[in-house]
């Protein structure tokens, strides 16, 4: 018998959204302005919050919340961040390196080696099949479907001190490896290199355009599939197995 699909508590929510974090992963609600870490098995720590009214009401709303589902929050050292005075831009940019400077922190599970030290130009993308997500309401699909296959990718890397291999996801991975490597992807047959709008244009304009492809889901080599973050992008292409053969 088919059960009647009730809808998910914020009780429910979050004890998913936090038992998939990460230890030292950041837990940012959508909308709120806080910021949290996951310290421990069943710890939160608050690190930041803007400084306004809304998001010090979120905060005491957040506290019942995680720990009416056995978690603790620590929120005995936050930082207030004065957010009026900054544009969206600013905001954005001071997000991304808050974030950045924390998967700085991210250690090896095993041996503690910070996740930065390991050499993450030789992460393996690696599809992992696909799982159906539920979509947001009001998004259903043309023929009223409520779910949707998503493809699921992570990048294996390897701990340069005890082997273990990590699987992290895309975001957290392009969060640590930086712009150049996730411009850069090594598929079976070819090294492929995103190139910017002028770089595209001077190619052009210099008849250069025999190197360059534009990728689509498919390697147009060897037909692997490609992990998204590279498709729809116009690339300079240089073929691997010469140089793998020797
Ligand atoms: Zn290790």
């Amino acid at each position: 018998m088919m059960e009647e699909t009730i809808d998910n508590t914020p009780e429910d929510n979050a004890k998913q959204i936090l038992e998939r974090l990460r230890i030292n992963g950041l837990w940012e609600p959508a909308g709120l302005g806080l910021s949290y870490l996951r310290e421990g098995e069943r710890s939160l720590k608050l690190v930041q919050q803007h400084n306004n009214p809304s998001a010090a009401q979120a905060r005491v709303r957040m506290k019942i919340l995680v720990e009416g589902i056995g978690w603790t929050v620590d929120e005995s050292e936050v930082e207030l961040i004065d957010v009026q005075h900054l544009s969206p831009q600013e905001a954005h940019i001071q997000e991304l390196m808050k974030r950045q400077e924390i998967a700085q922190q991210w250690p090896c599970p095993d041996c503690s080696t910070p996740l930065s030290a390991f050499p993450l130009e030789e992460g393996e993308w690696t599809f992992d099949g696909q799982q159906e997500m539920t979509l947001p309401e009001g998004h259903e699909t043309e023929d009223g479907k409520t779910t949707e296959l998503v493809e699921q990718w992570s990048v294996v890397i390897t701990c340069p001190v005890c082997d273990t291999t990590v699987p992290m996801e895309p975001y957290d991975y392009g969060l640590l490896a930086g712009d150049d490597l996730m411009l850069k992807y090594d598929a079976k047959a070819a090294t492929y290199v995103a190139l910017s709008r002028p770089e595209i244009i001077s190619m052009v304009d210099n008849k250069l355009t025999e190197s360059i492809k534009v990728l689509g889901t498919f390697c147009p080599l060897s037909g692997e599939l490609l992990p998204p973050h590279v498709r729809g992008s116009v690339v300079v292409f240089s073929p691997r197995s010469e140089e793998e053969e020797e």
